[in-house]
């Protein structure tokens, strides 16, 4: 079998002190695969700039310029991690027989990719790099980052627990991918979604090379929110548990206060003013939560998904 053709793609924003340093990691990375014969020379690595506003861009052509597997992808505005990936992953559709998503900062081991090939050559559509512990993450960016995966978890996401956006993708599972249609993505709970034969690769979390991280507090929770939305009609469920719940309730109530009218025990108006509360506002969750639900139909519908995945097609 000839070795496969690698592309990596990496979202760069703002990572002017860091892409150099990345850059020569990957070269000798790369250097060593195609020595070993796990790559093809003909790999790249995709660097998409998301609009920076440093010398990102700079880097990246003196790098193009520098050594022809270095390709450059300029956006004209930051539209942020996910769409950054995404572009870049588009361009490098139909060239390449895998790809590589991996951010600039190598806060993720690149030596985990002789892990993804090796699982990719044994048949792998889907490799995920998962990190073995968040030790050397900050406290509260572990504790919140694992709360959400728990939440999404119960809102019916299918997440892979402690994976970020360092995979591979099969040249197939990519194609495939690329053929959803949504404009809020959130790619984590996307590439689950696919189906196809998955790996998982363990690997430590380090800190970043350089620069600072581009996801403060106010990104992350944006994210979370995404994710959620993007991936779960599951809230709006909720709304209309709780709005049966409170009908429910209103249901008791209306005894009580028949009850207590019978025993004379109330002021003239209270009993009717205390059923319209309950009941009234029961029927306008319930209401809510099912105009919900067709809400929540017209959302999916938008993401013009594709209906099936082909994983293979036998003919003469
Ligand atoms: N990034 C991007 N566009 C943005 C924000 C971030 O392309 O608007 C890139 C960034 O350059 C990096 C990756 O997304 O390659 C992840 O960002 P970062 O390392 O800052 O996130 P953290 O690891 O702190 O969660
Ligand atoms: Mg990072």
């Amino acid at each position: 079998m000839t070795p496969p053709i690698l592309f990596i793609v990496i979202p760069c924003y703002n990572e002017q002190e860091a892409l150099p340093i990345t850059a020569k990691r990957l070269t000798e990375l790369t250097d060593d695969m195609v020595a070993r014969g796990l790559i093809d020379p003909s790999s790249r690595v995709v660097l998409v700039d998301d609009g920076s506003r440093d010398a990102t861009w700079d880097v990246i052509s003196r790098l193009h310029a520098a050594d022809a597997r270095f390709e450059g992808v300029k956006l004209a505005h930051n539209v942020g991690h996910m769409n950054a990936l995404w572009a870049g992953m588009t361009l490098s559709s139909g060239r390449c027989d895998c790809v590589i998503s991996i951010d600039a900062d190598l806060q993720d081991d690149v030596n985990a990719m002789y892990g993804f090939l090796d699982e990719f050559g044994k048949g792998a559509d889907v490799v995920y790099g998962v990190r073995s512990s968040r030790r050397r993450d900050t406290w509260f960016k572990r504790t919140t980052a694992q709360g959400f995966y728990k939440i999404m978890r119960k809102l019916g996401a299918d997440l892979v627990y402690n994976h970020a956006d360092y995979r591979l993708l099969s040249a197939r599972a990519l194609e495939a991918l690329l053929s959803f249609g949504e404009v809020n993505m959130f790619l984590r709970g996307m590439v689950p979604l696919l189906g196809f034969k998955t790996a998982e690769v363990y690997y430590e979390r380090g800190e970043r090379v350089a620069g600072e991280s581009k996801y403060p507090l106010k990104k992350m929770i944006a994210f979370a929110m995404e994710g959620i939305t993007s991936l779960s009609n599951k809230p709006i469920r909720y709304v209309l548990l709780l709005g049966a719940l409170c009908a429910l309730l209103g249901v008791v109530m209306a005894i009580y206060v028949l009850v207590s009218l019978v025993r004379g025990h109330t002021v003239q108006g209270w009993a009717s003013l205390m059923m319209s509360i309950w009941l009234l506002g029961g029927l306008q969750l319930m209401a809510l939560g099912l105009i919900g639900e067709y809400v929540g139909k017209i959302y999916m519908e938008t993401k013009r998904r594709p209906k099936f995945i082909l994983e293979e097609h036998l003919k003469s």
